[in-house]
C-alpha cells in the first residue's frame, strides 16, 4: 500500500449532491481538501436524445450487482461518476414541508421528528437554491413552507398542454403550482458544475482523485478517530490521512463502507454502536402514470408542475398521501430508468402506436409517497456482496394517491384516451434512498449527531442522504445540498 505523505484538513468521499457541495464550501474557506470519487468525469445528459436506445438507459445503472431480500441479484439504478446522481437527476429542487420536520402520524405508523426544525434549514435552503440556480414561483403552492427570499430565478415556461391541464385542475379546485427546477446555461445544474469544478478552478488547495474507490476507514486503537482512508486508485491501494473525514457515497454505499470498516473496537461496523448503520433504509414509494392525450407534444420539455393538494391527506383519508409532479417530456426524461420500461408496457397495450409516438402523445405523472423507517429495511454486507432488504410500507396511502389522481385526470381531461398506471417502483429504483445513518441527539437511537458527525468517532461525518430520519414525499436533493452547506459551516468553525 502506498502512503500518501500529504496531510489534509478534510478528506471527502464521493462527489454527489452532498460531497460536491461540501467540497466547494470548504475549498472556498481555504481548507486543504482531498476528494476521492470512484467514478470518472462524464458528459452531461443530453436533452436531445430521441433514439430508441434511450429507452434502455443502461448508463443509469451502476456497473455492479446488489442482492435483494430473496438473494436475487439486480443492477441498482445509481450513477458512479464525478457529480454522482446529480448528473442524471431530473432537476427538481424541493424544500421539505415544515411539518416534515415534525413527528407525523401516517396511516401505517409514525414518521419521526428530525431533531432540527425547518427554521434551522431555511437559510441553507435559500443558499442551496442560489447555488443550484433554482427556477420557481413563491407562494403558489399551499403546502410551501415560508421563505426568507424569493426563488433566485423565475419559473420555467410551461408547454401549452401543461398550461391547459393546469387550468382544468384549478377549475376542479386543486392548486397546481410551479415545480422548482435547477437549470443553468448548460442545462440542469449538477454538483460537478456547482461544486467540484468551480472549487478546483478557483485555485484553492483541493485535490480530486477519480477512479478512487474508498474500501476501508482505519481508526486509532481506541476507535475514537479515523486515522487513515484506504482507497483503490486505478488498481493500486493508497492510504490517505486527514483531520476530518466526510463520507458522501450515497445512503446505501456510505452505510456499506462503514459496515465494511469493522474492526476490533467496532465488530459490527464502524460507528455502529447503535446497530443502526444501514437500517431504516427508505426510498419513497413511486409510481408513474401515463396520461394519453390526442394533442401531441414535443416529448422534450422540462418538468414544470406539482400538485400537493393530497400531501397531507384527502377528505376521507386523514393521513399523508404524497406529492405529484409532471414527468417532463417523456423522450428526454428518466422515466424509463426510474421504473421498468413503462413505455414498452404501455406500448403493448396500445399496439401500433410505437414508443416515440406514444411518448409524444402522453403526459407522464410522477407520484411519490413517504415510506416509513423500519429497522428491518436495511443495507448489509456479506464479503463483497451488498444486500438490500427492503419491503415497502405505507402502501395504502400510495394507492389512495394513485387512484385519486386517476380520478382527477379522468374528471378533468375527458378527451384523454387512457391512463396506464404502473405499480410502485421495484427494488433497483434507489433514486431517493435515505435514512441509513439517521441523525439525532441520542446515540442509542441515531448514528450521527445533529451536526452529522458520528456519535462514536470524533472526526467522522456523513453528509449524503443517510442522515434523513424520515423520507418525506418531496424529492430529496435540495435537502442534501442544504444540509451539506450547514455541516460545512460547522466544519469551518471546528477547523478554525
Ligand atoms: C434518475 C434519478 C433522478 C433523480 N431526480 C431527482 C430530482 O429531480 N430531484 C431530487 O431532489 N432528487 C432526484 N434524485 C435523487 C438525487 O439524485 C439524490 O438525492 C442525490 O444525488 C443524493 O446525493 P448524495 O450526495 O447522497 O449521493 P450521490 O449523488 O449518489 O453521490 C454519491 C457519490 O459517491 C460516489 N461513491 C460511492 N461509493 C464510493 C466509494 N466507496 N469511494 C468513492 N466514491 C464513492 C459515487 O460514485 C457517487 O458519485 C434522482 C436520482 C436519480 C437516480
Amino acid at each position: 500500500m502506498i502512503i500518501d505523505d500529504r496531510f489534509y484538513d478534510v478528506i471527502i468521499v464521493g462527489t454527489g449532491a452532498g460531497g460536491g457541495t461540501i467540497a466547494r464550501k470548504l475549498a472556498d474557506a481555504g481548507k486543504k481538501i482531498l476528494v476521492l470519487e470512484q467514478g470518472e468525469f462524464t458528459a452531461k445528459e443530453s436533452s436531445e436524445l430521441v433514439e430508441d436506445e434511450l429507452f434502455k438507459k443502461e448508463d443509469y445503472h451502476a456497473p455492479e450487482q446488489w442482492y435483494d431480500r430473496g438473494g436475487e441479484p439486480f443492477f441498482p439504478q445509481t450513477k458512479y461518476c464525478v457529480g454522482g446522481n446529480t448528473k442524471i437527476y431530473s432537476g427538481v429542487l424541493l424544500r421539505l414541508r415544515e411539518k416534515d420536520f415534525e413527528q407525523v402520524q401516517h396511516q401505517e405508523g409514525i414518521s419521526p421528528a428530525w431533531g432540527l426544525t425547518y427554521e434551522d434549514f431555511e437559510p441553507y435552503y435559500t443558499a442551496a437554491e442560489k447555488l443550484y440556480q433554482a427556477h420557481g414561483k413563491a407562494g403558489d403552492d399551499p403546502t410551501e413552507p415560508p421563505r426568507s427570499q424569493d426563488f433566485p430565478l423565475p419559473p420555467v415556461d410551461r408547454i401549452e398542454q401543461i398550461k391547459e391541464l393546469g387550468d382544468r385542475l384549478t377549475k376542479y379546485g386543486l392548486h397546481p403550482a410551479y415545480l422548482p427546477i435547477g437549470i443553468g446555461d448548460e442545462g440542469r445544474t449538477d454538483s460537478e458544475d456547482t461544486g467540484v469544478s468551480p472549487a478546483i478552478k478557483a485555485g484553492g488547495d483541493i485535490t480530486l482523485k477519480t477512479s478512487a474507490k474508498v474500501v476501508a476507514l482505519h481508526t486509532n486503537p481506541t476507535g475514537t478517530e479515523v486515522k487513515g482512508v484506504q482507497a483503490e486508485v486505478n488498481g493500486q491501494f493508497y492510504l490517505f490521512m486527514s483531520h476530518i473525514v466526510v463520507l458522501s457515497c450515497g445512503a446505501i454505499n456510505s452505510a456499506a463502507l462503514l459496515l465494511r470498516s469493522q474492526n476490533e473496537k467496532y465488530p459490527n461496523g464502524l460507528a455502529n454502536s447503535s446497530d443502526l448503520v444501514g437500517r431504516n433504509l427508505m426510498k419513497q414509494l413511486m409510481t408513474v402514470i401515463l396520461q394519453q392525450s390526442p394533442k401531441p407534444n414535443t416529448g422534450l420539455f422540462q418538468r414544470s408542475m406539482q400538485i400537493n393538494d393530497f400531501y397531507w391527506g384527502d377528505e376521507d383519508f386523514p393521513y399523508p398521501m404524497g406529492h405529484i409532479q409532471d414527468s417532463g417530456g417523456i423522450l428526454q426524461d428518466v422515466i424509463f430508468s426510474e421504473s421498468p420500461p413503462i413505455l414498452s408496457i404501455a406500448a403493448k397495450l396500445m399496439p401500433g402506436f410505437g414508443l416515440k409516438k406514444l411518448a409524444k402523445n402522453s403526459i407522464g405523472w410522477w407520484l411519490q409517497t413517504e415510506d416509513l423507517p423500519d429497522p428491518q429495511n436495511r443495507v448489509y454486507v456479506e464479503g463483497e456482496k451488498l444486500h438490500l432488504d427492503y419491503t415497502p410500507n405505507n402502501l395504502e396511502a400510495h394507492d389512495r394517491l394513485l387512484y385519486r389522481w386517476q380520478e382527477v385526470l379522468k374528471a378533468t381531461d375527458k378527451k384523454s384516451r387512457g391512463i396506464h398506471p404502473y405499480g410502485n417502483a421495484p427494488i433497483q429504483v434507489v433514486a431517493h434512498q435515505c435514512g441509513t445513518c439517521r441523525f439525532g441527539s441520542d446515540p442509542q437511537s441515531s448514528v450521527l449527531d445533529l451536526n452529522c458527525r458520528t456519535h462514536d468517532v470524533d472526526n467522522l461525518y456523513v453528509v449524503d442522504s443517510s442522515f434523513f430520519p424520515s423520507s418525506a414525499a418531496v424529492s430529496p436533493m435540495l435537502t442534501v445540498i442544504a444540509n451539506a452547506l450547514r455541516v460545512g459551516d460547522k466544519l469551518i468553525e471546528r477547523l478554525r
